[in-house]
C-alpha cells in the first residue's frame, strides 16, 4: 500500500508532538510531585523540630486529685521506658507525640503519687483529703463470720482476682459513659460502714438501687474478663478496658454477657439482684484503675474529657 509522503510526515510530527507534551507533562507531574514531597518533607522537619524541643522542654506534669479522683496525664515524649507511678508498672497509651497514661487515689491514700519513665520523673500528683461518709449497719452475724470452708473459696477467688487484674490489656477502650443509666445511689464509694460488733469496712464502689431483673449496662467498651459467680460479689461480671482500668458489677441475677467477649459501652450485661453477701437487691458497680479501688461517679465524670 502506498502512503503518501505528506502523511508519513504529518503522523512522525504527531508522534513527536505527542511524546513532546506526555513527557512534558510526565515531567511536570515529576516536579509537581517532588516540590509537594519537599514541602512535606520540609514541613514534617519543622513539626518534628517543634516536637523535639516540646518533648525536650516536657515540664514534670503537676496535678492534684481528692481520695477516690482517677487522672489522665499526657505527656510529650518519645520514650517508651518502663513507666512507674509510686514504684507501680504502669501501662501507657502512644501516641506519635508521647503517651497517655492513668493515676488514680484510692479512698486510703495520702501522699502524693510521683511516676517516672525510665530515670526521669515526669509527674506529681498530689492527693488531697476527702470526706466520707460513716453509716452504722446491722447485718446478718454469718456475714461477719466465715467457715473456714467459706475462707478456703473466699482465698481461692481472690487467687483468680489477682491474676485478672494482672493481665489488663495494654489498648485503652476510649469509649466509654460519662454518668451512669442509675438513678438511685444507696451507698456512695468510700463510705465507712461499722457493723453491729465494731468491724469497720470502707465501700471500694457505688451501690445503685435496682430491683431484681432490672437491666445491668457496661459502662464502656472493653472484654469480659470474668463472669461467674463469687462467694462475696455474688454473679459477677469484670469488664477490663485497657492500661488497668476495670469495671466490676456485683450481686446480678442472672449474667448475660460471656467471659472473653468483647462488649460496647451501651450493651446489656445481665440484670441486677441480690447473689452473693448482699441484705437486699442493689447493683454493686466498682472501678479497678492501676491496682486500686476509685469512685466509679467521679472517674466516668473524668472520661468526659478524654
Ligand atoms: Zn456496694
Amino acid at each position: 500500500m502506498h502512503i503518501p509522503h505528506s502523511i508519513v510526515i504529518l503522523v512522525f510530527v504527531c508522534c513527536i508532538s505527542a511524546a513532546v507534551i506526555i513527557g512534558g507533562m510526565h515531567y511536570y507531574e515529576t516536579q509537581r510531585l517532588w516540590r509537594d514531597a519537599a514541602i512535606a518533607e520540609e514541613a514534617a522537619r519543622e513539626s518534628e523540630a517543634a516536637l523535639q524541643a516540646i518533648i525536650a522542654d516536657a515540664p514534670v506534669v503537676e496535678r492534684s486529685i481528692s481520695q477516690g479522683e482517677t487522672i489522665s496525664i499526657f505527656y510529650p515524649t518519645h520514650d517508651q521506658s518502663d513507666l512507674l507511678c509510686n514504684s507501680t508498672p504502669t501501662k501507657y497509651h502512644t501516641h506519635a507525640s508521647g503517651i497517655l497514661f492513668f493515676v488514680a487515689a484510692q479512698y486510703d491514700m495520702t501522699d502524693d503519687i510521683v511516676c517516672t519513665l525510665g530515670e526521669k520523673t515526669i509527674a506529681r500528683i498530689a492527693v488531697t483529703d476527702r470526706k466520707f461518709a460513716t453509716t452504722h449497719l446491722a447485718i446478718p452475724p454469718e456475714y461477719l463470720f466465715f467457715t473456714p470452708e467459706q475462707r478456703r473459696r473466699i482465698q481461692s477467688e481472690k487467687a483468680i482476682l489477682r491474676d485478672i487484674y494482672a493481665n489488663s490489656s495494654h489498648v485503652f477502650h476510649f469509649n466509654m459513659f460519662t454518668s451512669t443509666p442509675y438513678e438511685r445511689i444507696t451507698s456512695p464509694y468510700g463510705e465507712q460502714r461499722i457493723y453491729q460488733n465494731g468491724t469497720v469496712s470502707v465501700h471500694n464502689g457505688t451501690d445503685f438501687g435496682l430491683g431484681v431483673g432490672d437491666p445491668v449496662y457496661a459502662i464502656g467498651d472493653g472484654t469480659v474478663a470474668l463472669a461467674r459467680n463469687l462467694y462475696l460479689c455474688g454473679n459477677t461480671v469484670i469488664i477490663d478496658h485497657g492500661l488497668d482500668v476495670f469495671s466490676v458489677y456485683c450481686h446480678l441475677d442472672r449474667m448475660t454477657a460471656a467471659e472473653g467477649q468483647q462488649i460496647s459501652a451501651n450493651a446489656r450485661i445481665g440484670d441486677a439482684g441480690e447473689s452473693g453477701l448482699t441484705v437486699g437487691s442493689h447493683l454493686h458497680l466498682a472501678m479497678k484503675v492501676g491496682g486500686v479501688w476509685v469512685d466509679p461517679l467521679a472517674f466516668l465524670a473524668h472520661a468526659r474529657a478524654l
